[in-house]
């Protein structure tokens, strides 16, 4: 939401927003199709930022004036013997694997959608369903080559301007325009995943499963049933993958093009405890063995959401919140209990709840990441009434020690914010080194007083 007392002018503007469709801010929008013109933007010295594919929740991805990287969208370079690829920040993750996966190469980190882009991405640290085991993207990025507030040319990397590049991932856009990264990828044999799925009776089970198999499995995941309550609080469906050996000479085979539209917005009484209830219960029960395992293509593994175009429209005109906490192993799984306790009981579920577990911290100052679990759920925004009892949730996960995804928020409140992200001083120093006019800005960073 704009910081209240914020004026954004509005001249020749387009509404624009996040996946969330909360808020929606009148926006210049520029498309730069060449570094120059990145320059040219910076240069002028006024307010800016970059923007991905929109893929982001809230309002990390808007501003008033916008620098859209989707037109700088081109491979750079490709090294096959290393697995290394140079290519500019607005290629979307989609196209990354179209160019990767009939090589023989996957993407080393990947969010729940193949469409973000790379930058955004950076941007963001994202991480995948492999953090406790690989970490989120940054750690496979070995250089970023960046525009900086000035205009000038940058190349960063652990040995070349660390700082810069250490407040970059996870930077939100604050540091500067990224308009190509170097990124290593991992290596498959087939475009399979050996995939096992697991129903428990409630969440601790799912995170003891998750926990006891971290090294046996790369990936693992559990969709959560938010409305079960009483013993089955927080039942699950577990589901643990590694890349699937191939089998003969089988080809590598890419995701289809092919997506189902959601043709219009729903209107808002179609979400209610009753059908997402009935959603969920459908959801737990759709495997009829506690216990299997298949061997699936990546693209439903990694991207089922994907299967719908516009699945957002679900929740209607007025939009949704996503909320994503993480919080530390110690004392986490009480926590848990709470808010999906408090969360059963408010009646306000969401379709989808995801749980994951993290391993380290990241390097990048403003990452999201911390060892623990982390839980992603979808809110109705309800003419905003679901604001002050997630606003609420935020105080018990910022006790807990724990901290809230920016690449999801909307909402989270400036003196949360400082006490959940302790490196925060660190990254403005940084930020203000390289950007000392704070011309790289977001909604989400005036709400925040990141300046
Ligand atoms: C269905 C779905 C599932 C998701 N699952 C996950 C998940 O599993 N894990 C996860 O971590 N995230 C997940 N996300 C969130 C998403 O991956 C991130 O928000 C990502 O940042 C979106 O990238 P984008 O290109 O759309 O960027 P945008 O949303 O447009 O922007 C996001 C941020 O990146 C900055 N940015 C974009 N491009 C540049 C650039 N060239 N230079 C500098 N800054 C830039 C923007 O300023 C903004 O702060 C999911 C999102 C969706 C919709």
């Amino acid at each position: 939401m704009p910081r209240e007392g914020t004026i954004y002018i509005v001249i020749n503007m387009k509404p624009s927003a996040g996946w969330g469709l909360y808020p929606v801010v009148e926006a210049q929008i520029d498309h730069p199709r060449y570094l120059e013109d990145l320059v040219a933007l910076a240069r002028k010295g006024e307010p800016l930022l970059a923007q991905g594919n929109c893929r982001s929740y809230g309002d990390a991805c808007l501003y008033t004036r916008v620098a859209s990287a989707l037109a700088l969208e081109h491979l750079l370079e490709f090294d096959p013997h290393q697995g290394r690829l140079r290519a500019q920040a607005g290629i979307t993750l989609d196209s990354l694997l179209r160019f990767c996966v009939p090589r023989g190469f996957f993407l080393p980190v990947t969010p729940g959608t193949k469409f973000p882009t790379l930058g955004g991405c950076i941007a963001a640290d994202v991480h995948g369903k492999n953090h406790h085991r690989d970490g989120a993207i940054g750690r496979f990025v070995e250089e970023l080559e960046m525009v900086l507030a000035d205009g000038s040319q940058v190349r960063c990397s652990r040995r070349e301007h660390p700082d810069l590049f250490r407040a970059t991932l996870g930077g939100m856009g604050l540091t500067g325009i990224i308009y190509a990264a170097t990124l290593r990828l991992r290596p498959i044999e087939s475009s399979f995943i050996q995939m096992r799925t697991v129903r428990t009776g409630d969440f601790a089970e799912a995170c003891e499963l998750m926990s006891r198999t971290r090294d046996q499995y790369l990936y693992s995941v559990a969709w959560l049933d938010c409305l079960a309550t009483g013993r089955h609080l927080g039942r699950s469906l577990v589901m643990l993958g590694n890349h699937a050996l191939a089998e003969g000479r089988e080809p590598l085979r890419l995701h289809s093009f092919r997506q189902r539209p959601v043709p219009f917005h729903l209107p808002g009484f179609a979400l209610n405890s009753w059908s997402v209830g009935a959603f969920n219960t459908l959801f737990y029960r759709r495997q009829l063995r506690r216990d299997q395992e298949r061997r699936v293509h990546y693209d439903p593994f990694f991207y089922p959401l994907d299967a719908l175009s516009d699945w957002n429209r679900i929740y209607g005109r007025g939009g949704f919140l996503q909320y994503q906490f993480a919080i530390p192993f110690a004392g986490g799984l009480d926590l848990m209990r709470e808010i999906l306790g408090r969360i059963a009981a408010s009646g306000a579920g969401s379709f989808l709840a995801v749980l994951k577990t993290f391993g380290p911290e990241e390097e990048g100052l403003l990452s999201f990441p911390l060892p623990g679990y982390t839980l992603a759920l979808d809110f109705p925004l309800q003419g905003g009434r679901i604001i002050p009892f997630l606003q609420e949730l935020t105080k018990l996960v910022t006790r807990a020690g724990g901290r809230i995804y920016l690449a999801k928020d909307a909402i989270l409140e400036e003196s949360d914010f400082a006490a959940m992200y302790p490196r925060l001083e660190e990254f403005l120093r940084i930020k203000r080194h390289y950007d000392p006019h704070n011309q790289f800005r977001s909604c989400q960073s005036d709400r925040l007083g990141l300046r």
